[in-house]
This record gives C-alpha cells, sequence and structure tokens, in this order.
C-alpha cells in the first residue's frame, strides 16, 4: 500500500509527481542491495529513549495505513504535551529569560517536503506547526514572531508553556548560574561548560555529574513503512537556560533531522551545536547511501563531531568531547541503528507492535 496521498496538501503531491516526471528523486538502490524494495519492508518507528510511546503509537498508526509522517508526528505529540517532559513542548525547560522557546523540523520522504520552526513560544506542539510551515506554505523555515503568527493562524492555540516544575528549576539555576550561563569570559578561554545531562536515557545518564549539570533534552522519531516510504520529526525545548534566541539543531533540515526517500531517515539529539557544525544528520544518510549500515553511519557522524571539537572547554582531559551525541537511523530496508559518543546511551524502537529500548553503539567507554 503506497503512502495517503490525502494526508501531504494538493501543492506538495503536485511537486512530487512533477519530480518524479521529469526523473527528479528517482529511486536509486543503495549499494549492495538487490533492488529498491517496493513492498515487503519490515516497518520500524525508531526514537530518543524517550520516545517509547512515541514509537508505540507511530507503528500503530503506520500499521493501520497511516501516512508515515502522520505517524511520527502522533508519536512525538504524545511527549510534547506531557508536562512531565521537561525537554520538549508543554513543560520544557526554559531559556535564561525563563521563556520556553521550543525548536522542531518535520521531513516527508514521499513528498520530499521539509518544515520547521525555531525559537516559536507558546504553542505546546512545534512539531505540527512545523508540518503546517511544509504543507501550507513555499518556506521551510519560520523563526520567533512570525512562527508564532503562522501557527495562530493554523488554528493553533497560545499557552504558557512553562510549568511550576520547570520555573523551580529555573529560579534555582537562576540563584546560582554566574559561570554556567553561555556567555564566555574572555579572561577564562579554558572555562568548561558544564556537564549535560544526556536525554537518551532519561536520569540514568549524566555524563559527568561532578558540578552543576546543565539539561538537554530533545524527541527524535523516524520510520519506515512496508513500502520504504520514510519519514522524521525532530522537536525540543532545546537547551536549558539557553541564550533567547539560540537555535540547536533540531530544527535545521540536515543537522537534527534528514530523510531521503531513497536511502533512509536519521535524527539527533545532544549538543546541537556540534550536530550543526557537522551537518550531522545528513552526513549519516550520505554514508548510508555509499552502503553503510544505521549503525556505522551513525558511528562515522560521530567521528566527524569529535575531529570539530577543537575547543579546549568542550573536551575532557583525554581531549575527548565532554558531552555527547545521539544518532538514530533507519534505512529504506527498515534496518536501524543508533550510536552516541559516550557509552549508555539507549533508544526507543518499535519493529513487531512491541516497543522496547535497545543499546546504542559508541565510540567512548564512560569511566574510561
Ligand atoms: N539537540 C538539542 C539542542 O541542541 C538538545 C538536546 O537534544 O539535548 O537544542
Amino acid at each position: 500500500m503506497r503512502e495517503r496521498r490525502s494526508t501531504t496538501s494538493r501543492r506538495n503531491f503536485l511537486r512530487a509527481s512533477a519530480g518524479a516526471a521529469v526523473g527528479l528523486g528517482a529511486a536509486r538502490p543503495l549499494r549492495g542491495s538487490p533492488a529498491v524494495l517496493r513492498s515487503g519492508v519490515a516497518p520500524v518507528a525508531i526514537a530518543s529513549g524517550n520516545g517509547m510511546e512515541a514509537v508505540d503509537t507511530a507503528f500503530r498508526l503506520m500499521s493501520g495505513g497511516g501516512d508515515t509522517l502522520d505517524a511520527v508526528v502522533e508519536g512525538v505529540n504524545v511527549v510534547e504535551r506531557d508536562p512531565d517532559d521537561t525537554s520538549v513542548g508543554f513543560g520544557g525547560l526554559p531559556n535564561l529569560d525563563g521563556v520556553v522557546q521550543l525548536d522542531s523540523s518535520v521531513m516527508h520522504g514521499p513528498s520530499r517536503g521539509a518544515g520547521a520552526v525555531a525559537c516559536l513560544e507558546g504553542i505546546k506542539t512545534p512539531s505540527r506547526v512545523a508540518a503546517d510551515v511544509m504543507r501550507h506554505t513555499d518556506h521551510v523555515l519560520l523563526v520567533g514572531k512570525g512562527a508564532q503568527r503562522f501557527a495562530v493562524s493554523m488554528g493553533h492555540a497560545v499557552e504558557d508553556l512553562l510549568t511550576d516544575g520547570s520555573r523551580r528549576r529555573w529560579i534555582e539555576w537562576r540563584a546560582k548560574m554566574s559561570d554556567t550561563d553561555d556567555y564566555l569570559a574572555p579572561e577564562s578561554p579554558g572555562r568548561r561548560i558544564p556537564p549535560f545531562e544526556d536525554d537518551a536515557d532519561r536520569g540514568a545518564e549524566i555524563l559527568d555529574s561532578h558540578d552543576g549539570v546543565r539539561p538537554q533534552g530533545t524527541i527524535n522519531c523516524n520510520a519506515v513503512n512496508r513500502d520504504g516510504d520514510l519519514s522524521g520529526v525532530t522537536t525540543t525545548s532545546g537547551l536549558a537556560w539557553k541564550i533567547p534566541g539560540r537555535v540547536g539543531d533540531s530544527p535545521i533540515v540536515g543537522a537534527g533531522l534528514y530523510v531521503d526517500n531513497d536511502v533512509g531517515a536519521c535524527g539527533s539529539t545532544g549538543r546541537g551545536e556540534a550536530v550543526i557544525k557537522t551537518c550531522g544528520s545528513h552526513s549519516v544518510i550520505e554514508s548510508m547511501r555509499s552502503g553503510m549500515s544505521p549503525t556505522d553511519a551513525c558511528l562515522e557522524a560521530l567521528r566527524r563531531v569529535v575531529t570539530f571539537t577543537t575547543e579546549a572547554r568542550l573536551r575532557d582531559a583525554g581531549g575527548r568531547p565532554n558531552f555527547n551525541v545521539n544518532y538514530y537511523a533507519v534505512n529504506k530496508r527498515g534496518e536501524y541503528g543508533g550510536a552516541a559518543i559516550w557509552s549508555g546511551a539507549r533508544f526507543a524502537v518499535c519493529s513487531d507492535g512491541e516497543s522496547r529500548r535497545e543499546d546504542s553503539a559508541y565510540l567512548f567507554e564512560r569511566g574510561s
């Protein structure tokens, strides 16, 4: 069964058809694969470790014939609306001024569509606004007030996203922020950034907890259906206590998310600046295009992050990054994998109706 077309706008559908007619985006087999599979793919939904419900929802919707983008967006909406998840949407940890600013992107493989929003305030489900940007505008990325005005025009309600719990954590941080904000002090160029809380398996993963922990968190969810069609979404409140206006990797197409319907889908969580600098998710897709497995492709992109981490404040005593980055990838054949810089990370996956967590591959063993 092919993707349902009713879920993409007529304009996107016409664009996709026009592309096909002139041979744009024609399916290219993965190297080593007998042919591009058009049927018989085992559907898979993969997400960051906080995405157990997301993969469950996405898999169920795809099993009912739902479009892959609708499936992953519905999946992450569960987490975006959860006030107890402080990494995304409602209840997300705020910026330096105590304002929750959200970033999200979506990509729809079959129509080659992309949409994104950044620094969006007051909307619980930024992933839905990103999907609206893709379906109802000729643009890819809307930011700030303009993104909010667009969201309101599409019927999204503006609400206060700061929960009492998140406000309390912000007040605690503000009371002792001094050297843990994002402004670099010129007189101390070697200053270490505070360690980051890893979202891969919330609570169990703190890279280094000897001083103030700087929370991060995001949900990425990617899926392939039985036709080999792919979509992905990444959504986040970004780095807690960030400088207002800071945009992470999540809404940057090619960084926090990339989908090529001929190859696969990939997204990231972790230190967004490192992912942006290395065009992370796009490079994972390109490695998969040249024949690498999803796990190997994720590891290769992480090696590049390590190479790009030259700042002393971002390296540990062994010269390794003192932060984490995670990639989650699935290819057109339904093969999937996740990898992180540091050991101990996990990802959520649903490939047979049962969602579970699996260990991510890694470059460095914690404590080594
Ligand atoms: N990647 C997100 C950002 O940098 C944060 C995270 O995933 O922890 O905004």
